[in-house]
């Protein structure tokens, strides 16, 4: 009986990857590898990359090289690079870093069980084609191991808006929408290994159009499913936002009142150099038709400053928008030109000036939601355990909001879903006694 051998699968970037690098540990675990979480005592280590940020690349090369003398001193390791800068970059990776035996795309993953035969015969392999076959059709079924209870679940893959700033469309592809059937029968056997909410994912998610009633579609065919209590999804477009999916936030109780709708800026004059084809007042009437269905929900936001040509006044109309909508939750970040994409070549706003404005975004942004939870004390919220805290009967959990809590004297179990009244509000986090 060989010994198994080991994976070390590091995970950058989305939740997307982090799916992804579940995936890719599956199809190499019907190779005879289980995972390990070092890199010391790994005999493959594959690095799931992120290509959003600045200098995406750069710290891939240099993570490359912390681990090149591994391989001087366990020649039989190999290393790999998967994800959108696996999808980018190509040979390019191994031409720089020969300690490299193999560089695989976002979508075709799916082919690491052959890829990995050819490391065994001594080549290397390279394959980041945008393959015709499906590759959810050609990775095989998930295996039985009880779960976390709550798990991602891929659905819709690509984006067809691009953006001026960004490089999915180029590293992911086309959008790409998988069939509802599958994703039905991959949501039940999560379901059988102790998952009780799922969050449904696609770079364009609300673009999604593998069932007739789309996403919304998707989403009440999932609520049928016994066992499953809660879903959500990340990350939309405000213009594939329809009037059934806004309705579904409305009459799906099983669909969780939190909403992640990125917009990126209050300005219409750099929305429309972003190529984001919609106007920070359309954005905001949606957001007011989305509330209407469901008072209560928590929306979440995503923002760029400094983006080129962005002035003070412009600046100035993100911070109202963000005044207007209260956001619980929003990620914030300073312009960076990302090879490829239409605004690369332009000029780009002082790197101070561009600090200055996050900071203050994220000074705004930070008041808003803590504001919001200090708003949940006293109020009652039902949460998933996940996990146990550190102090003894502390369980921890998300609420229906997303937000993170920890239930002091917990009678409660991991995959319980339990109704408890907030007591207290901290920075991140909320406490609260079970009822
Ligand atoms: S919609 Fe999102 S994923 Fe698509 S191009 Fe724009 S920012 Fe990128």
């Amino acid at each position: 009986m060989t010994a198994p051998k080991k994976l070390f699968i590091k995970t950058y970037g989305c939740q997307m990857n982090v799916y992804d690098s579940e995936r890719m540990a599956e199809a190499l675990g019907g190779k005879g590898y289980v995972e390990t979480k070092t890199a010391d005592d790994a005999d493959m280590i594959l690095l799931n990359t992120c290509h959003i940020r600045e200098k995406a690349a750069e710290k891939v090369y240099s993570e490359l090289g912390r681990l090149k003398p591994l391989k001087d001193l366990k020649p039989d390791l190999k290393i790999g690079v998967a994800g959108c800068v696996a999808q980018a970059e190509g040979a390019e990776i191994m031409r720089r870093q020969p300690a490299v035996d193999l560089v695989v795309g976002p979508q075709s993953y799916h082919r690491l069980p052959a890829m990995e035969e050819r490391l065994r015969q001594g080549q290397t392999a390279l394959d980041t084609d945008f393959p015709e076959e499906d590759k959810f059709e050609h990775l095989q079924s998930r295996p039985k191991a009880k779960r976390a209870p709550a798990a991602f679940l891929t659905v819709q893959e690509g984006c067809d808006k691009f953006c001026a700033f960004c490089v999915v469309p180029y590293t992911r592809g086309a959008e790409v929408s998988r069939p509802a059937m599958r994703i039905l029968q991959e949501a039940r056997d999560l379901v059988e290994r102790g998952v009780r909410e799922v969050t449904l994912l696609g770079q364009n998610v609300n673009a999604y159009h593998g069932h007739d009633g789309g996403l919304a579609g998707l989403i009440r065919a999932l609520a049928k499913v016994d066992g499953l209590e809660r879903i959500r999804y990340t990350t939309s477009h405000p213009n594939d936002m329809d009037d059934d999916l806004i309705a579904a936030h409305g009459d799906v109780p099983e669909l969780m009142p939190y909403l992640h709708l990125p917009v990126q800026s209050g300005s219409d004059r750099i929305l429309k150099r972003m190529n984001r084809s919609h106007t920070a007042e359309s954005y905001l009437r949606l957001l007011e038709r989305i509330r209407a269905a469901r008072p209560d929900i928590i929306l979440s936001g995503d923002f760029i400053v400094g983006f080129p040509e962005e002035t003070d006044a412009d600046f100035e109309a993100t911070m109202d928008l963000v005044r207007e909508v209260k956001y619980g939750y929003a990620y914030s970040f300073k312009y960076s030109a990302r090879p490829g994409t239409p605004a690369a070549e332009r000029a780009l706003v002082d790197p101070k000036v561009a600090d200055d404005r996050l900071q203050q975004l994220q000074a705004l942004i930070s008041s808003h939601q803590y504001e919001i939870q200090r708003s949940m004390v006293g109020r009652d919220v039902s949460v998933l355990v996940e996990r146990a805290g550190r102090q003894s009967g502390q369980m921890l959990g998300k609420s229906e909001y997303l937000h993170s809590v920890h239930i002091e004297d917990c009678t409660a179990g991991i995959g319980d879903i339990v109704n408890v009244r907030i007591v207290e509000a901290k920075t991140n986090s909320l406490t609260a006694r079970q009822q």
